[in-house]
């Protein structure tokens, strides 16, 4: 590839298009013609057809083809023209703000015009401002052949400017000596009737006669399909690669010390289940490679995966290696912290905490502790990955609740540790808020481990749906619970507004609960409050000093209090399901019955009623994800809690849904048959630097 492909040329080879236009593409994400190419419309304009004034209606853009009758000249005090046409039909104004003389000679009465613009009402009736016009001569044909395409714009750019450059590009890259190369491999496109890539891209921008604009615009045309389907599967290559890529890389050999691992499991109070063995040893034989390990483990709420990531960090720690613990929130790091320190009390290794709000004397001698290896585990929050942090001999990272981190933070983290000659190997835990449909796009870099096995004796929680209404019922509930010294916790939800306001009606909430049960002794817990002290009354709750936790979502992940076996989630229709299954999580953790209350606000849509119907319905996390899925749509599953979501040009998630079934076997056919055309695929779609591609490829591919 010495000679620079047409696609790959800079939009400024094009006329018409100077380094201010260039600037103006870019910010549009567009820099080459093969950007250009891939910029699609948004819509179409329809000029194929003309309407008569009768039949127009404000806010239509249509054409339409009529006789001046008469042209009303500027007059003193005004500062706009305006041209009256009629045909057999009615009468129809237009409005120039902007006009020339020439223009007004031009609209002399008489004159047929065909012009195109939106409908709007105006003082005199219906009118179009500024529209586009054409006088006609006799024999003129009012209508054009196909459909106008209109696409998303930029300040400073217009429509013509942007179809003039797009209908260039097309002539240069599609013409027959340099084709914009069609890297889908033709057994693919045979099998689901997908056009070539030309035809496709010809077929979007210039819509040949027989398309109408409404089959345009239901988005289901193959030449449309066939570029949402690349994209997914440029996406899901493109993990693919890197996880290839990273496994080239080399990692330490954990060991593993028999006897260590024997008298850890000993002092538990619990045998591991079925499950959990599978898993561990899983991630045992991945770790006893010099290449990294990249796994998943997908397990439903509660299903233990706390303790699988202590085993693997058991066996890191004894090979001489260090640990990090990443949890999304301060709150589950804290926690965490806890346990471990509590499981590694009778080892040797010094366990250390890491947030942002660890300052001064503290922050500095933990940094030290990791720097020179005195210590061998840490737990944190995302402040465990800032440049400042170095560690002597990092053999493991573990991220939990992985999907509160997202695809981009997974990459950068697993970037930073490519300068050394040696990466660490990743563990990384979800309790699996995406679909298997989703999970292509989402964790196709990974290997997965699930769990499918909850501790013995588990009882499902009972969820009942309660109006508000019904508050009173609810607090006589409490009341009775806490009775029989069992604790309870109250979520209050405000998703969409402030933290702050959040914070307040957790506090409000509070104060209103303690009035109403004046005996029972009520904690409060929210996301404003000090490390220090949201820690304190979280301990409280854990030795069963406080009945009754009056908390936000903060409490959504991983918070272990067996003895609090009944949750009230106020507002719950303002959450996820999948949320509001992790929320519910932190019940049924015991052995006896637990409850879940979800107290709506009345009136409840149809859709609100079926959600929570589906929660009360099942306890299965998997289930629970799918059925969500079908209700909301995957854009709002994943963009609802990933923050690093991955942007797509063309493919839509949720009008394209249905090819993501496609992808994984296109993506095995490709790596097997024809893996030279995945750094282009993946470069095309993802925007990846070519340099790095080469670079990931290399190692791939070459032997
Ligand atoms: P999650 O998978 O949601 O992170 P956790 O790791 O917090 O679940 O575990 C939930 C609870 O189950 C904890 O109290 C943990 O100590 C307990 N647990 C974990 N494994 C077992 C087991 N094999 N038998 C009994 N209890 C277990
Ligand atoms: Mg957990």
């Amino acid at each position: 590839m010495s000679r620079q492909e047409p696609q790959q040329l800079p939009v400024t080879r094009l006329t018409g298009i100077g380094s201010q236009s260039a600037a103006r593409l870019q910010k549009l994400g567009i820099q080459t013609l093969q950007d250009l190419l891939f910029h699609l419309p948004q819509r179409y304009q329809d000029r194929t057809r003309t309407y008569p004034i009768a039949s127009l209606t404000p806010g239509m853009t249509a054409l339409v083809c009529g006789r001046v009758e008469y042209i009303d000249t500027p007059q003193r005090g005004r500062n706009s023209v305006i041209c009256r046409i009629s045909d057999a039909s009615g009468l129809l104004s237009l409005r120039f703000f902007h006009f020339s003389i020439q223009q007004i000679q031009q609209l002399r009465p008489g004159t047929q015009l065909s012009c195109f613009g939106e409908i709007r009402m105006g003082f005199n009736g219906l009118e179009m401002v500024h529209p586009e016009y054409r006088t006609l001569h006799a024999g003129d044909e009012p209508t054009e052949t196909g459909l106008t395409p209109v696409y998303p714009l930029t300040e400073g750019l217009t429509q013509s400017t942007l179809r003039k450059a797009i209908k260039q590009a097309l002539e240069l890259c599609l013409s027959n000596t340099d084709t914009l190369t069609d890297w889908l491999p033709a057994a693919v496109r045979q099998q689901y009737g997908y056009p070539d890539l030309a035809e496709a891209l010809l077929t979007l921008h210039s819509p040949p006669p027989t398309l109408s604009a409404e089959r345009l615009a239901q988005g289901e045309l193959p030449a449309l399909k066939r570029l949402a389907f690349e994209e997914f599967l440029a996406h899901h290559l493109a993990l693919l690669l890197g996880k290839q890529h990273y496994k080239t890389w080399q990692a330490p050999v954990f060991i593993g010390d028999i006897s260590t691992k024997t008298r850890f499991l000993a002092e538990l109070p619990f045998q591991l289940t079925g499950a959990q063995q599978r898993v561990i040893s899983e991630i045992e034989a991945d770790c006893s490679t010099p290449h990294p390990m990249l796994r998943l483990v997908q397990g439903d709420v509660g299903s233990g995966k706390t303790l699988v990531a202590a085993i693997a960090a058991l066996s890191a720690l004894s090979s001489g290696f260090q640990v990090a613990l990443m949890a999304p929130t301060e709150l589950l790091a804290e926690q965490h912290f806890r346990n471990f320190k509590r499981w590694f009390a009778h080892t040797d290794t010094q366990v250390l905490y890491l947030s942002g709000q660890i300052k001064g004397k503290v922050r500095s001698t933990t940094l030290e502790a990791l720097a020179d290896g005195s210590a061998g585990l840490v737990i944190g929050t995302h402040a465990l990955f800032q440049d400042s942090v170095n560690f002597q001999n990092l053999g493991l990272v573990i991220i939990d609740e992985q999907h509160r981190f997202g695809v981009q933070q997974r990459l950068a983290l697993r970037a930073k540790g490519q300068n050394a000659d040696r990466v660490p190997h990743q563990l990384v835990m979800t309790a699996t808020p995406i679909p298997r449909t989703l999970a292509m796009l989402q964790y196709s870099d990974l290997d997965i481990s699930v769990i499918d096995e909850l501790p013995p004796g588990r009882k499902p929680v009972t969820t009942s749906v309660i109006p508000s209404e019904r508050r009173a019922e609810v607090i006589a509930r409490i009341d009775h619970w806490v009775a029989q010294k069992r604790q309870v916790y109250w979520v209050c939800t405000l998703i969409d507004e402030s933290e702050q306001l959040q914070c307040e009606a957790a506090e409000n909430t509070a104060v209103y609960l303690q009035q109403a049960l004046p005996g029972v002794h009520i904690g409060l817990v929210h996301g404003r409050m000090k490390a220090s002290d949201k820690d304190a009354v979280m301990q409280a709750f854990k030795q069963g000093d406080c009945d009754l936790l009056v908390a936000t979502t903060v409490i959504e992940v991983g918070v272990d209090v067996p003895n609090a076996g009944l949750m009230i989630i106020e507002n719950p229709e303002r959450l996820g399901l999948s949320q509001l299954h992790q929320l519910r999580g932190r019940v049924g953790r015991g052995s006896l019955a637990s409850y879940c209350l979800l107290l709506y606000q009345s009136p409840l849509s149809e859709t609100g009623k079926q959600r929570l119907g589906i929660l009360r319905e099942s306890n299965d996390g998997f289930v629970i994800a799918e059925k969500d899925l079908e209700l909301r749509g995957p854009g709002e599953v994943i963009g609802n809690r990933q923050t690093g979501q991955i942007q797509f040009k063309i493919a839509d998630l949720s009008r394209d849904r249905e090819l993501l079934d496609r992808v994984q076997t296109a993506a095995q056919l490709i790596c097997r048959q024809h893996p030279e055309t995945i750094k282009p695929l993946v470069q095309r779609w993802t925007g990846g630097s070519l340099q790095d591609l080469d670079e990931l490829f290399h190692t791939v591919y070459s032997p």
